[in-house]
């Protein structure tokens, strides 16, 4: 087998095993636009990206009707290439983040999806909201202060172990926040879980997850 064929028995494999209700998200950072539109072919449409040169570099080059995900951490001065077109920016990870969102959604007159991002892991280096953080983004979200941005859901990672128990733990802290939210207003999306997790996320509510290596192999 080659590797693009490798790569396609892969995803078919993953996305089989998948309950109907959960979404996959195909991570495609640091791989050929030749992969991905390998995968493009099967049917799949979504895709994440961490950064944001690559996305708009594959943006180009591949099929105009893929929902481009950004996963990683944004900086303000980069939110206006993206504006235009993402289908949803999974990373919010500040007030100041989400402000200049709603200003590039508005000079590109659309409404742009996203999802809180909320710190779960007990490392130290991971991008992401507190609890209470998140809760008063999204107070403030509620009450009518980003008009151009629609927030659909939260996302989460756990920390990076073998050990289930927390990682259920971890996840299951964000279930619990999506099911306080949800009770506010109506949300779509749970994301978590990536290709060593995956399988604890969804047994633990995650609506979308993130799997890059264990479809192209590892980076
Ligand atoms: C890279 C990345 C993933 C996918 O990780 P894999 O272990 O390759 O599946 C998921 N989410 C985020 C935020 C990432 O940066």
């Amino acid at each position: 087998m080659n590797d693009l064929s490798l790569i396609q028995n892969n995803y078919k494999k993953l996305l089989s095993s998948l309950p109907d209700n959960v979404q996959l998200v195909v991570v495609s950072k640091t791989h050929p636009v030749e992969s991905i539109q390998h995968i493009y072919d099967l049917g799949q449409k979504v895709f994440g990206e961490n950064r944001v040169q690559e996305l708009l570099e594959k943006q180009a080059l591949l099929p105009q009707d893929i929902q481009w995900h950004l996963i990683g951490h944004l900086q303000t001065n980069k939110v206006k290439y993206i504006a235009p077109f993402i289908d949803l920016i999974q990373s919010v990870d500040s007030p100041k983040i989400l402000k200049e969102i709603n200003r590039q959604a508005k000079i590109a007159e659309r409404k742009i999806k996203v999802l809180l991002q909320v710190k779960i892991a007990a490392e130290d280096t991971k991008y992401g909201l507190s609890f209470e953080e998140a809760r008063g983004l999204f107070n403030q979200y509620l009450q009518g202060d980003f008009p151009y941005v629609k927030v659909t859901g939260l996302m989460g990672m756990a920390t990076f172990t073998d050990d289930h128990i927390q990682i259920t733990k971890e996840f299951s802290m964000l279930k619990k926040l999506f099911e306080e939210f949800n009770g506010k207003t109506e949300l779509e999306t749970l994301s978590m879980g990536m290709s060593g997790d995956f399988p604890v996320a969804i047994a633990a509510g995650a609506t979308s997850i993130r799997v890059g290596s264990a479809i192209f192999g590892t980076r």
